[in-house]
């Protein structure tokens, strides 16, 4: 099939795809799905058939399917995502989401807790004179710059007068994302700091298209086409998924791991030879 390009053909392939509930069916959102169930897939042979049922049991199997669909969600900067919906997750289905950064700046590697501030560049007291300095204006931030020449506390510091106004100017450009250290405060372990954004992912159940396909009728035609592509590239990406799990099934059966005798699971191996 080829991509649908006319009004009339787009119209058609959005109004005849198949659709699923976003939820649960109460919440009466759906959008465009796939069944994946193995009763429905196309299989080259019986052989493999039978093996992708027993293959179900295990991890490996699905590798490289669940590389190709989570492809599709950093393809779309997770503004659309692929997830499985219905029980035992038989159905794939077409969410619109997005991410949000969490603003987490820091986190303490031994008990996981997250801090929005970052940690500094000392451990848990500052040690040279610059860095007393900087430690006594994170504190005490709100002061015009002349005043901190005044107080004891950064005189006792040593530091020459033009020295304190620089490092208080390069101290308020930075603004106020540091901690006074870098202890955690749930278990007292340094912290660390992130070095790239923290993000959090959401998906929406909303209905994505039209539930009653003669609704595509009202659509502008640059609606209809921003639809189809994504709706296309969904089914692309769910024919390479399924493709990529046939192709793991020719080749690999499914055998218990005699290793763990008293906890079997079941693992892939290759097969002698390559089904036809
Ligand atoms: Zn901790």
């Amino acid at each position: 099939m080829k991509k649908p390009r006319t009004r009339r053909a787009m119209i058609a392939y959005l109004g005849s795809h198949s659709r699923y509930d976003t939820m649960r069916s109460w919440n009466l959102g759906t959008s465009f799905s796939r069944n994946i169930k193995l009763t429905r897939l196309t299989f080259p042979d019986q052989e493999t058939c039978h093996r992708a049922f027993d293959l179900l049991n295990v991890a490996e199997a699905f590798d490289e399917f669940d590389t190709i669909i989570s492809e599709f969600d950093i393809r779309h900067n997770h503004y659309w995502q692929i997830e499985s919906n219905g029980r035992s997750g038989g159905y794939l289905v077409l969410y619109s989401g997005g991410k949000r950064e969490m603003g987490y700046k820091s986190y303490c590697p031994s008990c996981g807790q997250r801090n929005y501030k970052q940690a500094p560049s000392w451990g848990e007291q500052p040690e040279t004179q610059e860095e007393k300095l900087q430690a006594y204006f994170r504190t005490h931030r709100h002061w015009r710059d002349e005043v901190y020449l005044e107080q004891p506390e950064v005189k006792a510091i040593g530091i020459n007068e033009d020295r304190i106004l620089q490092i208080i100017r390069e101290e308020r450009k930075l603004g106020d994302v540091f901690s006074t250290t870098n202890k955690c405060g749930v278990c007292g372990n340094p912290r660390l700091n992130y070095t790239s954004p923290v993000y959090t992912f959401y998906r929406d159940t909303g209905t994505i298209g039209e539930s009653n396909p003669e609704d595509y009728k009202d659509w502008e035609t640059g609606s209809l086409k921003n639809l189809v592509d994504v709706v296309w590239d969904f089914d692309k990406t769910v024919d390479k998924a399924i493709r990529a799990f046939i192709d793991f099934c020719k080749k690999h059966e499914a055998v218990e791991d005699s290793i763990l005798v008293r906890n079997p699971i079941m693992i892939a191996i290759p097969l002698k030879k390559e089904a036809a």
